[in-house]
């Protein structure tokens, strides 16, 4: 089993032909309510992916939480563990999204800011035999810290998606087994812009692996968007521990919620007993197609769908 701990977010999204500047008012071309958060995201993608996932999180008592709740259990995901709180609304995130399918993002937190380490103690029973831990940095961070020991304890693969960026406490690093960013979030984690230009050779990424290995994250993958992704993995025998995941190319008409999709592939891969590598070059195709359609959950691709691509 997967075990999802984290936000729910309703995504407000405005389409328009170029993001607006500080202080600018553009035309939009549409708006769309969708289901997404970050964690919710994950979930979803993880299911549709052939994962048993349990999601734990906090929803308001209004339309959005129902529309949330319902799309994660349209999807198979087990939302048991999602409590709604009596106070706060769900969350909302106010996306803009621009003819290249850039984005820009903004997040307020409701419900998600009260998913409190009590909550993880009362789901303690969905961490029992979980294979894989997914978390991400849209929750308190004593919360996923307290998700990342649960996980810890039971013997799970702890993922941690550090994203959106927050610096972490070493304790947090020491509970991850695997870390999940993309090229900007690596940057900020290592607090200089060593990260290799998209079209680098692999074996630039060696200091990274290096730095990263200083913090105790042994196993590290790198989203690179377009380009695709890397995997560090110093436990790998030596020869192996940098891997270059080929892009997938796809016209891509909306990146919300790519990384996402990607984190939730590599939870599905893991759980299922795949090799790191293995489970970002699957998660590369994943990822790859849910750029292709506008929305985050609605455009997650199934199992087949992906194999298909493998295949071709
Ligand atoms: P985030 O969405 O967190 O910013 P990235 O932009 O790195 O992360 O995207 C995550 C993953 O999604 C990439 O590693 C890649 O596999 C896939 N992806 C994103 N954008 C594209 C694209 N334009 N074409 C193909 N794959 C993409």
């Amino acid at each position: 089993r997967i075990v999802v701990v984290g936000s729910l977010n309703a995504d407000l999204t405005i389409y328009c032909e170029r993001l607006p500047l500080p202080g600018e008012t553009v035309h939009g071309k549409g708006f769309a309510v969708n289901p997404g958060g970050k964690s919710a995201n994950q979930a979803v993608a993880a299911s549709l992916l052939g994962g048993n996932v349990s999601l734990v999180g906090a929803v308001g008592v209004d339309a959005n939480g129902d529309m949330l709740l319902s799309s994660a259990a349209g999807a198979g995901v087990d939302i048991s563990g999602v409590r709604t709180s009596p106070t706060e609304a769900t969350g909302v995130a106010v996306i803009a999204v621009d003819s290249d399918g850039e984005n820009n993002i903004i997040i307020s937190a409701g419900a998600n800011g009260t998913l409190s380490p009590a909550d993880v103690a009362v789901e303690a029973e969905a961490f029992d035999g979980a294979a894989v831990v997914c978390l991400c940095l849209e929750v308190s961070l004593d919360t996923v810290e307290a998700a990342a020991r649960a996980g810890h304890d039971a013997g799970a693969t702890v993922l941690l998606n550090l994203s959106p960026y927050a610096e972490i406490p070493q304790q947090l690093a020491d509970l991850t087994d695997v870390l999940l960013v993309n090229a900007h979030e690596a940057s900020l984690f290592l607090g200089s812009a060593e990260i290799p230009g998209s079209d680098a050779d692999v074996r630039d990424w060696e200091a990274v692996r290096l730095r990263f290995a200083e913090w105790g994250l042994q196993r590290v993958l790198v989203t690179l968007g377009a380009h695709g992704s890397v995997v560090l993995d110093s436990l790998a025998p030596s020869g192996q521990q940098l891997v270059r995941v080929a892009p997938v190319k796809v016209k891509a008409v909306d990146t919300t919620g790519a990384g996402d999709a990607f984190t939730g592939a590599v939870a599905a891969r893991l759980s299922a007993g795949a090799p790191l590598a293995g489970a970002a070059a699957f998660a590369s195709v994943a990822a790859a197609l849910a750029t292709t359609r506008k929305g985050t959950q609605a455009a997650y691709p199934q199992v087949a769908d992906v194999e298909r691509v493998l295949a071709a």
